[in-house]
């Protein structure tokens, strides 16, 4: 059927309700991306009112079979109760319309529900700390079909899916119960509405927090190392524990971290790692604490850090925390390889070394490039590759004993204790093949880590 004036969306409206029941609601929803700063519901109500008016004019002034026609499916089908009564008081008979065929589920409209599953969602954020959220909702399988299927049949433009309007509503009712705001790129909590079995979950996001760690004292992994005989369970050989040492770097900052926001549990991001006879010194080594499932969103950072400080025994020291995100956090670790970072080692060599030897090695190997294949005691986690690192600065001074105290300024990821040995030839140049000479590193100390 079409209107006495064409249009493609009044003609459109009137041809889905000579088929369908339809709400206003869901009426609307079919044309959600026309004309904006309105609703669904008074979108369909206007279509569903234009269309009454006409019927009306055409019953007082001119084609009364069409106006009827046109009354009794608004009446129906359209449920619309200006058209219900002028189709009384004309004594126009129309069927009731049923339920509406787009959002009612076989027990109610869904959107009826809202204000209850708002209440039960409402409920699930006892004791949490959050400023933001989002909604998502899991569509009915049927409801969603039905959808399509008008879709296709109208040739539906600017039609919206049921579950964003349904999650949009949903928002709404919650905006005004938590006087929380909706936010779309970072919410604190996500509330997912399982419309096939009416269940509300929450999803807490994880909160990120950003500072420097200085390791203070050498024996500490900077992750938790499992005992390699029983892979963590605990045997005789580890008397229980299930580890190979009794902390770590993550352990001491993440635990606290997790204990302080209430998370479940935590996972600890660095830019880089030291090895664990290796002090990090200076102003530390960035780094990201990712808790999950924090009850605590907005946690006192002095007293955070100095909680791991004190319970680290000073061991380590963390500094410079604050509130970061996912996106600073990968960062960090993409960083990791590129950045520059600073050694300082002690040497020591096979034989002893002229002072010139030393100018002359520091004169080859600033500013210059190596390649460093991957060392065999770190081969059981990174894959074997050759590696070019550049070296920005290598200081040599000599002291006592055959021993160098040499100072690196090299990029990151660079193996520093194969830099000074060769690693058999694995790393080329190095120091010991610069002076001909076998070298070991006999202590290594990072004093600083570069970020960005
Ligand atoms: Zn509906
Ligand atoms: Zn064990």
């Amino acid at each position: 059927m079409s209107t006495p004036i064409q249009n493609r969306v009044l003609d459109i409206a009137l041809n889905m309700l000579e088929q369908y029941t339809i709400c206003d609601r869901c009426l609307g929803r079919q044309f959600a991306w026309l004309s904006t700063g309105t609703t669904n519901s008074e979108r369909g109500h206007s279509l569903k009112l234009t269309l009454s008016m006409m019927a009306d004019d055409e019953l007082k002034s001119g084609n009364q079979e069409y106006g009827q026609k046109v009354l009794v499916l608004l009446a129906g089908h359209g449920l619309f109760a200006p058209a219900q009564a002028i189709a009384e008081k004309n004594m126009i008979e129309y069927d009731k319309g049923g339920e509406c065929h787009l959002c009612y589920d076989g027990r109610r409209s869904v959107f009826d529900s809202i204000s209850e599953i708002s209440r039960r969602a409402a409920a699930l954020v006892k004791g949490i700390e959050f400023d933001s959220f989002l909604v998502g909702t899991i569509p009915n399988p049927q409801l969603d079909e039905k959808q399509d299927e008008l879709r296709a049949k109208y040739s539906l433009l600017h039609a919206e899916a049921l579950k964003s309007d349904f999650s949009r509503e949903l928002g709404k009712y919650l905006h005004e119960i938590l006087n929380k705001e909706v936010e779309f790129e970072r919410p604190h909590l996500v509330f997912i509405y399982d419309m096939v079995d009416d269940k509300v979950r929450l999803q807490i996001n994880p909160v990120f927090i950003f500072g420097r760690y200085q390791k203070l004292v050498r024996g500490i992994p900077q992750s938790r190392w499992d005992c390699k005989a029983c892979r963590g369970k605990g045997c005789k050989q580890c008397d229980g524990t299930g580890r190979l040492y009794p902390d770590s770097i993550a352990e001491y900052i993440g635990n606290v971290a997790q204990r302080l926001l209430k998370g479940s549990k935590f996972k600890f991001h660095a830019a880089g790692r030291e090895d664990i006879d290796v002090l990090m010194l200076g102003e530390g080594r960035p780094f990201v604490v990712e808790v999950s499932e924090p009850r605590i969103r907005a946690p006192d950072l002095k007293s955070l850090m100095r909680t791991i400080n004190k319970e680290s025994r000073k061991r380590i020291k963390v500094k410079d925390l604050k509130i970061t995100n996912r996106e600073q956090s990968q960062k960090l670790k993409e960083d990791a390889s590129t950045n520059i970072k600073e050694y300082l080692a002690i040497i020591k060599t096979e034989s002893p070394v002229e002072k010139s030897e030393l100018r002359r090695v520091e004169m080859e190997l600033s500013g210059s490039e190596i390649e460093q294949r991957t060392p065999t005691r770190v081969s059981h986690r990174r894959s074997d590759l050759v590696r070019k690192k550049l070296i920005h600065e290598v200081r040599l001074k000599k002291l006592k004993d055959h021993n160098i105290e040499a100072f690196f300024k090299v990029q990151g990821g660079t193996y520093v204790k194969e830099l000074i040995s060769g690693d058999d030839g694995r790393t080329d140049p190095s120091i010991a093949s610069k002076l001909g000479i076998a070298c070991v590193c006999k202590k290594l100390d990072v004093t600083a880590v570069y970020s960005g």
